[in-house]
């Protein structure tokens, strides 16, 4: 068996299951199982593979079959501009979650140092592409889940970043230290009743925790403002991740806790899906 042949029979296994993108999801598994690059593999696609290889490479396929996201099977996925390690604990970063980074970039242009927290971290991936990009920046981040703080740190590690981060496990609720010049967060949004028409990747294996915003969605974002406010210095900036059919009731709870709202900002997919406001 050669790299070729079995990239081609696990590509028809895959469309048999309906993977959208099996040829490349082959040929990152075959990469994954071989120990070698992507590129090794397309160079190399007459390369002999041994019963050991094959069989590990199958077994990456059948969780690929079962609809296990790629970023799982792998361990890593890449956002901004670093690879983050990933675990099933964690939310996989999405592409659409770089705005969060592009508007803080936009709107601390200037400024050189603040003190900001992120609520929710899970693998890191916006506090610490945020410290890599500002290197005077001092962020603290909080999450519920233990692992998500380990997964953060390693990911943390592998950046350089240790001496610039602070992290705490404690949820929204319990969380009264410090005040921030900026609060960031991508919190759970999805609506209860929303799950059931959501890709079976993400209802399967991502973590319920870090979707689940209750029976209308708002149930984090709304705690995540009400403590926003008691955190965030006047004049401070609150940046948060929302559902393309949130913004109208964000504005509300925002204004309601003394936020005044400065911009929405729209995904690549023109939907609405970041919402700034400053404390006033
Ligand atoms: N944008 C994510 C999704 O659609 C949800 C993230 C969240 O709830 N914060 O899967």
């Amino acid at each position: 068996m050669n790299i070729d042949q079995a990239i081609k029979e696990a590509s028809s296994v895959l469309k048999k299951n309906r993977i959208k993108s099996a040829f490349l999801d082959c040929e990152i598994l075959m990469s994954k199982a071989l120990n070698k690059s992507r590129k090794f593999i397309i160079m190399n696609p007459n390369e002999k593979i041994n019963d050991y290889e094959y069989r590990k490479f199958k077994k990456l396929i059948s969780s690929r079959s079962n609809n296990k996201p790629i970023a799982y099977i792998i361990g890593k996925k890449s956002f901004w501009k670093y690879n983050f390690n990933v675990s099933e604990k964690v939310l996989i970063p999405r592409p659409d979650t770089e705005i969060l980074i592009e508007q803080v970039l936009k709107i601390y242009k200037k400024k050189e140092s603040i003190n900001f927290l992120e609520i929710g971290i899970g693998s890191g991936c916006i506090i610490l592409s945020i410290l890599k990009e500002k290197k005077s920046f001092l962020g603290r981040g909080i999450d519920v889940c233990k692992e998500s703080l380990k997964v953060c740190k390693d990911n943390a590690n592998k950046l350089n970043l240790f001496n610039r981060l602070k992290l705490f496990k404690s949820d929204i609720d319990n969380f009264h230290l410090g005040k921030y010049d900026l609060i960031i967060s991508n919190p759970p949004y999805i609506k209860k009743l929303d799950f059931k028409n959501m890709d079976d990747e993400v209802v399967k294996f991502e973590p319920k925790i870090a979707l689940n915003g209750g029976l209308d969605g708002l149930s984090e974002i709304r705690k995540v403002i009400k403590k926003s406010s008691e955190l965030i210095k006047i004049h401070g900036k609150l940046i948060l991740e929302i559902a393309h059919d949130q913004k109208n009731e964000v504005k509300r709870i925002l204004r309601n806790n003394n936020f005044y709202i400065k911009e929405v900002v729209k995904d690549f997919a023109n939907k609405d899906r970041c919402i700034i406001s400053t404390k006033i």
